[in-house]
């Protein structure tokens, strides 16, 4: 459970790298494109003022040139009519005038007062050829621009120019009602300033975008402010899109994460497979021996999962996986490579040990155990004649008819094959006919109630008898008490393991186990045998006293 915790929170950091990181690399780079455009849209605003202003200008100029050329230079009646059709017919001249050498204007057409007061230079005898100077309207801060022409008798033409020479489309869409362009004559003075930026309120530290432009031929100078926040909505959207989209990975990624971390088998089916890599599952070797002579028979050979932290595990806990997954096959065939390292010596130089190796149905879907037990027995120090391979009858053989050709195959190679579990599953005693078994083996749950005047005690009867019917071997497993070796003997059963002989044993054991009773001297049956009289002895003279 920890380490699916660890490794879930893991995927949660690492969904949260992936998401949050493009996130904010991904804003950081749409909100400085979207700065970048709003200044180069500034300027471009900026520069369409100074031209706009420019044109203007120049058109003002033009036109009061036209006049001085025309020699339209005085307050004579002819004149102011000259004057005035040149207003009437310009767009942003709202009046021309004359001045005289001191700048005092003589006459003005529409006929009026020049209103306001001049702010810089413009009509006086010391400006220069070409004057553009301000009056203040002295009203909503509206001034307006004065442009001057001096005429070869010191005098000036002047024209007062609208404001609205500079009403010119502020930007694009986006960036509207958020700029203000201010178009200065010098660097001081206001000519105009056109729109605003609509600061929200209290939002004081908003980003500005400031742009200044230069006029080349006249002293303008056009400030361009935008708004940061209307800059940013350039690419709001494409903001919320990332978002979703960085949103959209990190739950995919939680999802996954979750998924993965809490995959029933995912963390042991690594395990399990780094187990077996690392030959954590070994054999345990559990003595076979004639119960007349006490002569080792042979051995079965039990699996057990020596974990890395030395704990033992019992097949039962693992097996029903290894089946399911399939592992076992690997796992079968490393546990014979292990066995003919461990007790290949003494199977060599004892050659009547048999040994039996556990196999499950699978292993009869087809001919790869035959392949497999053919290369690794076939000239390895145990012979194939020593082999007997157990078959369970607690799980149904599907193919009953593959079974079988591939029982005959390992019998031809001198393999021999051992029903397992006689009685407790599917095949019933069926099998033992159909498949040509070699030996049966009496089940603990048939050996346990012998002796007792049971329906199961029976069954090991029925099994025998049909075993020696079918010329077969016997082995009875299980065995704990002397009781079942007497019932067993006077069955005429030979060969039995279980606890009272010996436990399964790890193979150093099983080679110091063989050895004394190869030698004679050790023979566990004379033992119990013993025993048994020696207790016999001691009940008598009691029961012969009381
Ligand atoms: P099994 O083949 O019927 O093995 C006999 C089981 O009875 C073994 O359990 C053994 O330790 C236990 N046993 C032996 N004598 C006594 C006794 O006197 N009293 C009691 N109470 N138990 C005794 P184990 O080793 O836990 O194995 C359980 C089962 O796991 C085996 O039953 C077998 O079906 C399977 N198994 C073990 N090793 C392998 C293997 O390498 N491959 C396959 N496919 N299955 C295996
Ligand atoms: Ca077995
Ligand atoms: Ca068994």
């Amino acid at each position: 459970m920890s380490r699916r915790y660890t490794s879930f929170i893991r995927s949660l950091c690492l969904a949260l790298i992936f998401s949050l990181g493009p996130l904010i690399v991904a804003n950081y780079v749409l909100e400085n494109f979207a700065l970048q455009q709003a200044k180069q849209e500034a300027r471009s605003i900026g520069e369409r003022f100074i031209t706009r202003s420019e044109l203007t200008i120049n058109e003002v100029v033009l036109e009061l040139q036209s006049l001085e050329t025309a020699g339209v230079v005085t307050c004579r009646r002819d004149h102011l009519d000259a004057l005035r059709e040149v207003v009437s017919k310009s767009a942003y001249m709202e009046s021309i005038g004359i001045a005289d050498a001191s700048g005092k204007p003589m006459c003005l057409v529409p006929s009026r007062s020049l209103r306001g007061k001049p702010i810089l230079t413009m009509l006086d005898d010391g400006a220069p050829l070409i004057g553009i100077g301000m009056t203040d309207q002295g009203y909503d801060s509206i001034k307006k621009a004065i442009i001057s022409l001096r005429t070869p008798n010191g005098w000036r033409l002047f024209s007062e120019v609208s404001p609205l020479a500079l009403n010119i489309e502020p930007g694009p869409e986006y960036l509207r009602g958020a700029v203000r362009t201010e178009v200065r004559l010098g660097p001081e003075t206001i000519w105009a300033t056109v729109g605003s930026l609509n600061l929200p309120e209290g939002e004081s530290d908003t980003t500005i975008i400031s742009q200044t432009s230069l006029s080349t031929w006249y002293p303008l100078v056009a400030r361009v402010d935008i708004n940061g926040y209307a800059a940013l909505s350039l690419v709001g959207r494409l903001q919320i899109i990332t978002a979703i989209v960085c949103a959209t990975v990190a739950v995919l990624f939680l999802v996954i994460a979750v998924w993965y971390s809490w995959q029933p088998h995912n963390e042991s089916e690594d395990e399990f497979v780094a187990a077996i890599k690392n030959n954590e599952f070994i054999p345990y070797y559990q003595p076979v021996i004639d119960i007349e002579t006490g002569v080792l028979q042979g051995c079965e050979v039990l699996m057990r999962w020596r974990r890395e932290n030395g704990e033992m595990v019992s097949p039962g806990q693992f097996m029903t996986y290894a089946e399911t997954s399939g592992h076992i096959f690997e796992m079968t065939r490393r546990l014979m490579v292990q066995i003919i390292d461990e007790v290949g010596d003494l199977y060599e130089a004892t050659p009547d040990l048999k040994i039996s190796i556990n196999l499950f149905a699978g292993h009869f879907k087809d001919r790869t155990i035959v392949e497999d037990v053919g290369e690794l027995f076939q000239g390895s120090p145990i012979k194939l004649e020593q082999v007997v391979l157990e078959v369970t009858e607690r799980q149904p053989l599907h193919d009953i008819n593959a079974a079988k050709k591939i029982i005959a195959e390992l019998q031809a190679m001198g393999v021999r094959i051992a029903l397992d579990d006689v009685g407790t599953g599917h095949g019933g005693l069926a099998y033992l006919q159909k498949l040509g078994m070699d030996i049966v083996k009496i089940d603990k749950m048939f050996v346990d109630p012998l002796g007792q005047e049971t329906s199961t005690a029976r069954i090991a009867d029925a099994i025998v008898e049909l075993a020696e019917n079918l010329g077969m071997g016997i082995i009875a497993e299980g065995v704990e008490t002397y009781e079942q070796i007497l019932h067993l003997r006077k069955l005429g059963v030979t060969a039995a393991q279980g606890y009272i002989f010996a436990a399964p044993l790890p193979g150093e054991a099983f080679l110091k186990f063989a050895e004394e009773h190869e030698t004679g001297t050790r023979n566990i049956v004379a033992e119990l045998d013993r025993n048994y009289e020696a207790r016999q002895e001691e009940a008598q003279p009691a029961a012969a006293g009381s």
